[in-house]
């Protein structure tokens, strides 16, 4: 098994995770890989952001033979929350692991909407992440609906509190992400006055709940981030970088999107 690549101490270095969700096929994710590696070039882009890739899992292999020496990162959109056996159709953290996955996504909201994914299964999938050398990226976030009715503490505070004991011990390698599921795929965008607000909403229930690394935890921002909204969503003190769903599927934005994050024009 070879090891993840783990972003040694990252504090708060920005971080610029692509989804790419269900998207692609062989040629095309050829092509995107290539786009990247062409597009990265500069050197202070690299001292300045973290960067990682999440393709669909059968091309997880594909991305790692493609970026492999690169500064480059990638990963899993999900990860199994068993350790290993008759799990038909699962993924193990020790399988992303051996394909030197630095990342996992781990309960975005179209997990737990479509596939009911809980948020004990969030917890398990976490500790599973941590057990392998895998970092997990947790996605929370709020409806529509519930921003409307004033939920939006109480359900971010539920999604926190079901991990913090999983994160106590976890000495920073472990990434949050704040994706308002409205914000998601619908080219609606948080205010940045909305993403810092829930920004630091996380990070201080992590301090709460006993995760005393969260200080220096890089909480992530996704929902409909674009090259022409990412520096001013960057800019906010609690916003460590993003989670890019639509953008990360075209080289050209996703790069622009991550010279933003680096504070590079
Ligand atoms: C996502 O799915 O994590 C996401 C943020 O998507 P988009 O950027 O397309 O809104």
């Amino acid at each position: 098994m070879t090891s993840p690549r783990k972003i040694a101490a990252p504090g708060r270095k920005p971080l610029v995770i692509g989804n790419w969700k269900m998207h692609g096929d062989v040629a095309f994710i050829e092509s995107l890989l290539a786009g990247l590696r062409k597009g990265w070039r500069q050197r202070a882009l690299t001292q300045a952001v973290d960067v990682g890739v999440c393709p669909p899992s059968p091309y997880i292999g594909l991305a790692a033979a493609r970026l492999a020496g690169s500064a480059l990162s990638w990963g899993a959109q999900n990860i199994s929350a068993h350790e290993r056996g008759a799990y038909t159709g699962e993924v193990a953290g020790s399988m992303l692991a051996d394909l030197a996955c630095t990342w996992s996504l781990i309960g975005h909201s179209e997990r737990r909407a479509l596939f009911g994914e809980t948020d004990a299964q969030v917890a398990a999938k976490v500790e599973q992440a941590l057990a392998s050398g895998v970092t997990p990226v947790i996605c929370v976030g709020e409806t529509l609906q519930e921003r409307e009715s004033g939920q939006t503490e109480d359900v971010l505070g539920r999604q926190i509190d079901a991990v913090c004991a999983n994160l106590q011990d976890a000495s920073g390698h472990y990434v949050l992400a704040y994706e308002p599921v409205w914000a998601i795929g619908t080219g609606l965008t948080a205010s940045p006055a909305q993403a810092q607000a829930a920004h630091r909403f996380v990070r201080n229930r992590l301090l709460a709940g006993g995760v005393f690394s969260a200080s220096d935890a890089r909480i992530l921002y996704g929902g409909s981030v674009k090259p022409g909204n990412a520096a001013e969503l960057f800019s906010q003190p609690d916003v460590d970088g993003g989670l890019i769903g639509g953008a990360s599927l075209v080289a050209d934005d996703f790069l622009a999107i991550c010279r933003a994050a680096a504070g590079v024009a």
